[in-house]
This record gives C-alpha cells, structure tokens and sequence, in this order.
C-alpha cells in the first residue's frame, strides 16, 4: 500500500491538473480558431488531464492485458476525437469526459484515504512511547528499545506500551480499544497485563514481560494491517468478472459501432457511421466497472474495521466472507467454553496422602502451560522446593510424564494411566468433574478431582449462535465423556465427541465439512492449547487471543480479543452486514450500468450522463460501503 504522504500528494497534484483542464477548457471555447488549430488547442488540456490514463491504456496493450477502465476511456475519448475531426470540430466533449472521470477518480481516492484514515484511527492503539525510570528520573524511551524485564511507568492517561507485570501501584484499566468491553477492569500488584489499555486512575510500575514487537499491541496492529492482503472469493469476483466483462463490452461496442450502419447499407439506406460511432463510444464509456472495483474492498475494510472495535479481529476479507457463510459452530471444552481454571474438589482413594498426590501433580507439571497445570501448581503452594524434576514429556490430550527426585511419575487422563501400565483403582465416588490421574513407576496411586466452571456468557453464547442461524453446535474434547456430559447439558449443545486425541480432533471436523458437502461452513471455536492445528482445519478458524496461544492466534482466522464465547455470533452478524452491502454494492452498481448500457445503445444516453451516472454510482457504492463500519447495535 502507498503511504498517506504519497497519496495525498497525488491528490494534490491531480487536483491541480483537473483544474487547469478545466480553465483551459472552457477559455479555448471561445477561441475562434478552426480545422487543426482547433483540434491542437483542444489536445492541451485533454492531454493535461488525461496523459497518465493515456500511459496506462498503452502500457496494458502492450503488456497484452489491455481491457481495462484505462484502455475504455482512451479508446472512447479518442474515439470522440476523431467523431470530431470528421464533424463539426467539437473536442469539447472528449476533455469533459476524460475531465470527469479523473473528477471521479480524484473523489474516490479521496473518499477511500479519509475511510481507511478514520478505520485505522479507530483501530490507533500504537503507544508512541515507555517511560522508563532511571536512577529515579523517568526517561521517554521508543518503546521499540525496551529491553524484557525493564520497569517501566504508566500514569493514568497513558496506554499500556508493552505486555508486562504489574509490580507497584493499582488501577483501573480502560480496555475498550482491544476488547470493545466499556466497564473498566480494575488491576493490582502482581496482574499480567496487556498493551493498548489505557491506565485510568493510578501509576503503575510494570515489569515488561515481552518486547514491543511481540505484544498485543504490534500483533493487533500487524492483524489489521495485512488483514486486506487476504483477498476473499467477492474480491476474486470483481478480477474475473473483469477478465470477461471489459472484452465482452469492447467487443459489443464494435459490433454496435459496425453492424447497424452496414445493416442499413445493405437495406440501401445511408450509413451514417458518425452517430453509430459515438453511440458505441458512448457504451464504452459506461461500462466501466468503478464502483464496483473501489467499493467492495472498502466495504471489506470497514467492516472489518467496525469488527475490530468490538474486539472481534479478523485477519481478512475471506475470513469475513467464511464467517458470514458459518453455519455449523465446534467448540473446545477446556479455555473455550469453560474458563480453563480448575479447583481442585476431591482426591481419592481416602487412603492415599492428598498432599503427596498433589505434590506429585505440581512438580511433573512444572513447565506445562495447559490450565490445568496451572491449576494443580496454583493448588499445591510449595512447589518450588528442591526435588529435582527431569525428563518432563507433555503428550498433547493425555498428560505429563517426568522424572522426579529420580522416579517416574506420569499425570494425566486414563489413556495416560493405560500407555504408563498403571491400572486405574475403581472409585466408589461419583466424578462430574475432569479426573487427573497420577502413577508412580508404573504403579496406580490415586487420582484428583478436579472442576472447572463455565464461562458466565457460554450459555447465552449457544443461543445467540442459534438466533444467528447456526444449525448445529458441537463440542470436541480431550477431556471425559462425564465432565463433557455436564458441560454440554448446561449449555444446550447438540453434540458432544469426548476422549479425544488432538488428532481426533481435526479428523472429526474434517468429517464434519465433508459432510457438507459445500453447503455451509463450519467454524471451530478453541484456545489453541492443543489444536491450533484444528484451527487450521476448518473453514473458519476462531481463537480466544487473551487466553488462546501464540500458535492459536497464528493459526487462527479471526481472533476474539476477550476470550467472550458471545462474541462469535457478534462477528457474525458483523460478517453477514459486510457481505450483504457487499452484494448490494454488486447489484446496484450493476443494476446501473446495465440500464445506461441498454439507454446508450439506443441513443438515449450520451457520453456526459455516462460519467455523471458512473460517478453517481460510485459515491452511492462508496457511502453503502462505509456502513459497515457501524457495528455496535448488531
Ligand atoms: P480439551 O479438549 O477439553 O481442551 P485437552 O485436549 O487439552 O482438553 O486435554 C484432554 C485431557 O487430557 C484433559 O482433560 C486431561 O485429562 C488430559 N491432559 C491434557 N494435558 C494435561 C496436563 N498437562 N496435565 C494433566 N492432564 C492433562
Ligand atoms: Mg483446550
């Protein structure tokens, strides 16, 4: 993309350049010349106007690739030039066309720069500095050159520069530019928090935990920034639809140019080639495509822009166009649906020592960022004494083995218990929740009991999806079929697959769109701990960014900044309100073009109200467009 200084530099330019063609225009009316003077004078302010057009319709010829809206008004004003020389020697018409389509073409980078300025400064969350303190005085530093594990000081006012700690001082924070979310979320001493928050009430002192490059901030911003890069099929559409339509017109044009006179030679009437001529020049000039050229891509950005205020970031217009087409939604358990914190509830057998278990649990999972070991290390207080951990082997869906103080002890499900050889003692007790098993050397000890709560908009989530057209829910985890059953009864969801391996994972969602059989998509909703390779998988891959994995929010096509389940069917009314001014947009433009074409045709139209009704349409297409910037009733 062109910088702004550079575009709004040409637009000066071309101002200026429209300006004085249109002076010169209307001064040389009056001059009384005729014959070649004429056609000379008149050539100063066409070629003033119009030399870039000119340059681009020959450079396309010559690169064999000529049918585009450069090649139609070259063509058709040359042509008008030359219904003039053979004429009455009137130019005026060439210029005013060639005049009013870069009018046109000037409103319309205009319009389009002032949209995409306003998008991204929706989207300004860039901190332009870090206050680091230094021997007591605070320095305003880039915040590009504040090293991991530097303090650094927030007043209230500022934005959060960069991901970190907080060491000193509480706040409320405002969170509504990263999650769309207007309550403040109040932060004390030891809270991680994230960038582009902006700090409310007290000073903070923050231990950065991550460089500028890798926090929240520079990530959204690179989310947005490439998010047009990825083009969606609607956007294909207009460059096939191009490929067909401007050799189909041209072709037309000279068939309307040619045939009807020749038709009356051969009938023995005059020819009266000039008025044919123009009438077909006349069609060229209203078939070119702007509207539709300049109005989809931006109907794409502002949506996606309007998406990103709500917190719902989405990485292109495919991903737009998917979501809006979803109707089959597969979630994750664990982080997804559910907060991914656990208490621990109960540990069994009565016999086994609680406190061994779970010192067990705690050290084997001392480097596993799964919630659930966060969860047994947060339950087991003294877990950094001196036992010596080694080997530690995650198996994604099953557990964690490791070596502790030289013994090998595995934590995990029953698929664990069973690859380790350790049999799984019968529990007299009822387990609703997710059960953690441990094993010494092979040998059973006893398992935890552990429980998760769901997230308090899960449930509304489920229904919202329905209301939003989505037909069928199904929850996928590697968890329990008692713990899912829980789950899944209180939310309402359809199906249920538990036991699962990550593998199994994506099999069943690459089941799921097979299925289908092209009719409707299917999303799948995860935090990434364990399937960001299903993220890839399915048509539309969602991940929760705050508690969701860097691999997840890769991995993922649209990313939903506060972890809130209800923003899923948010994003896709968002979605469905950007494809339908989309698809308004294409019939409208196309609506247009086709009445002025029949209207040219006919001799109803002539080359003036082509360009008027072209540019017409396009301030239309382009103000429908930004409608979809406004999201926040939906
Ligand atoms: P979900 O599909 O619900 O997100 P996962 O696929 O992450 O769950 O894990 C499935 C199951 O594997 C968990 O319910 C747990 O029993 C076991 N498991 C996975 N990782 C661990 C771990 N680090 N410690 C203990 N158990 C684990
Ligand atoms: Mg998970």
């Amino acid at each position: 993309m062109e910088g702004d200084d550079a575009v709004s530099r040409k637009q000066k330019k071309n101002l200026v350049r429209i300006i004085i063609a249109s002076v010169l225009m209307v001064a040389f009316i009056f001059v009384p010349v005729s014959g070649i003077w004429r056609l000379l004078l008149f050539l100063v302010p066409y070629l003033v106007v119009g030399y870039d057009i000119l340059i681009k319709a020959f450079k396309g010829i010559i690169h064999l690739q000529p049918f585009d809206e450069c090649f139609l008004m070259s063509v058709a004003t040359i042509g008008a030039i030359v219904v003039g020389m053979m004429g009455d020697g009137d130019y005026v018409e060439a210029v005013a066309v060639m005049l009013f389509y870069q009018v046109g073409e000037w409103f319309q980078s205009y319009a389009v720069g002032k949209s995409r300025k306003s998008i991204s400064s929706l989207m300004d969350i860039r901190p332009d500095h870090a206050n680091v303190e230094k021997d007591g005085e605070i320095e305003e530093t880039d915040p590009d050159e504040v090293a991991v594990g530097t303090v650094i000081v927030v007043r209230p006012g500022e934005r959060i520069p960069i991901d970190g700690v907080i060491t000193e001082g509480s706040s409320s924070l405002n969170t509504s530019a990263l999650t769309g979310e207007s309550l403040p979320k109040d932060v004390m001493v030891g809270d991680e928090v994230i960038s582009g928050c902006v700090n409310m009430t007290g000073v903070l002192r923050i231990r950065t935990t991550k460089e500028f490059g890798e926090s929240t901030v520079s990530r959204i911003l690179d989310l947005v920034e490439n998010a047009s890069s990825r083009k969606s099929r609607s956007e294909n559409f207009i460059s096939r639809f191009a490929r067909y339509y401007t050799p189909a017109v041209v072709f037309s044009a000279l068939a309307l140019a040619l045939l009807p006179p020749f038709i009356t030679m051969l009938c023995g009437g005059a020819a009266r080639w000039g008025l044919w001529i123009y009438r077909a020049l006349t069609f060229l000039v209203i078939s070119c495509p702007c509207a539709l050229v300049i109005s989809i891509p931006l109907s794409f950005f502002a949506g996606i822009g309007g998406a990103g205020r709500e917190g719902v970031l989405v990485k292109g217009s495919n991903c737009l166009e998917a979501l809006a087409g979803t109707d089959t939604v597969v979630f994750d358990k664990t982080g997804t649906l559910t907060k991914g914190v656990f208490e621990v509830v109960a540990i069994h057998p009565d016999s086994v020592d609680s406190n061994t278990l779970l010192h067990l649990a705690a050290h084997v999972e001392r480097y596993s960022s799964h919630p659930i070991a966060a969860s047994l290390r947060a339950a087991y207080s003294f877990e950094l004494d001196d036992c010596e951990i080694n080997d530690v082997r995650e198996i994604s869906g099953q557990g964690v083995t490791a070596s502790v103080n030289g013994e090998t002890v595995a934590v995990g499900n029953s698929r664990l218990m069973e690859s380790v050889g350790a049999v799984i003692q019968k529990c007299p007790h009822d387990h609703v929740g997710t059960v953690i098993h441990v094993a010494k050397n092979g040998v059973y000890l006893g398992h935890i009991e552990i429980s998760d709560v769901v997230k308090p908009t899960s449930s509304q989530a489920i229904a919202e999806l329905r209301r939003a057209g989505v037909t069928r829910t199904v929850m996928l985890t590697g968890d329990s079929a008692a713990a899912a059953e829980k789950v899944s009864k209180e939310l309402g969801i359809d199906e249920v697959h538990s036991g699962l391996l990550p593998e199994d994972k994506v099999s069943r969602v690459e089941d799921l769109i097979g299925a289908k059989k092209g009719k409707g998509l299917t999303a799948f909703v995860g935090d990434g701990i364990n399937d960001a390779p299903v993220l890839t998988v399915a048509d539309v891959g969602i991940a929760m960014g705050a508690l969701g994995s860097d691999a997840a929010i890769e991995a993922a096509d649209v990313v939903l900044m506060d972890d809130d389940p209800l923003k899923i069917s948010k994003a896709m009314r968002i979605a469905r309100k950007c494809m339908a001014i989309v698809r308004e947009n294409i019939w409208f433009s196309l609506g247009v073009k086709a009445a002025c074409l029949v209207l040219g045709a006919l001799g109803l139209a002539n080359m003036w109200t082509a360009v008027i009704a072209d540019v017409g349409v396009m301030i239309a297409a382009v103000l429908n467009a930004i409608r979809a910037l406004f999201v926040k009733k939906l």
